[in-house]
């Protein structure tokens, strides 16, 4: 686990410097982006390391996974990325500190509903497919309007933001219209319901760092950090 550990020590350092380089590009404080370590390609044990380290925000795309992970790592902040089944909803969300991947209005419903009983709303973010592309996951960005109109009425879920994921492309800068394009639906979304919605979640590891420029406030990374690494089975 030392060569883990050094690799895994530099790897975030580099991570780490390339946000902050972002950041100061556009004029912004590198400390108003949170690294998730995406830890899903990789043992409980790797994710110990990283958390040790400093990573302390971790994201896992399937929720049983993060419960594994979050029972073997309770101190770490858990974000799902992935999608959540409904019947998955009373394990999960007392383990994730945000769930950045709500991607259609009966998840809204039901998670509001789950906020209500237990009389703490539930940190969200709603998953936009600005990209469009048919086989990805999301609420279409037409669909935001009409949803904005339910959102105030919903205090069972504290709506935190909006999250994306770029198609995939061999040049970062392929992604830079799809994030500027979530920055001002999040804008809009702002000025139709007044919620504050401080987080976008957006950028990966090939295009964080447009991810950063164009105002992530939280990058999802897992490749550039874990390839590699000690993999679950
Ligand atoms: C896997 C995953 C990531 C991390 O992707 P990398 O390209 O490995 O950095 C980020 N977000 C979501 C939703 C994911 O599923």
């Amino acid at each position: 686990m030392t060569d883990v550990r050094s690799l895994l020590a530099e790897r975030l350092a580099a991570v780490r410097g390339r946000i902050a380089g972002a950041a100061r590009r556009a004029g912004r404080d590198p400390a108003a982006v949170t690294l998730v370590a995406v830890t899903k390609t990789v043992t409980p044990a790797v994710a110990a390391v990283v958390f040790e380290l400093g990573a302390a925000d971790l994201g896992e795309g399937r929720p049983q996974e993060l419960w594994k992970k979050a029972a073997a790592l309770p101190a770490a902040r858990w974000h799902l990325v992935g999608h959540l089944q409904r019947n998955k909803l009373d394990r999960t969300v007392p383990l994730a500190a945000l769930i950045h991947s709500v991607d259609s209005e009966r998840l809204l419903a039901a998670l509001d509903d789950f906020g209500r009983k237990r009389g703490t709303p539930v940190p969200v973010l709603l998953e936009v497919n600005c990209s469009r592309e048919a086989a990805k996951g999301g609420l279409r960005p037409e669909d935001l309007p009409a949803l904005a109109d339910t959102l105030p009425a919903r205090s069972g879920v504290e709506v935190r933001g909006l999250m994306t994921m770029a198609a995939y492309a061999d040049d970062p800068e392929a992604a830079r219209p799809t994030f500027a394009e979530l920055r001002q639906l999040r804008d809009r979304l702002r000025g139709v319901t007044g919620l504050p919605l401080p987080e976008l979640s957006m950028g990966m590891s090939g295009d964080f760092e447009v991810g950063v420029e164009e105002g992530a406030t939280l990058v999802r990374v897992g490749t550039t950090l874990f390839e590699g690494l000690p993999a679950l089975e």
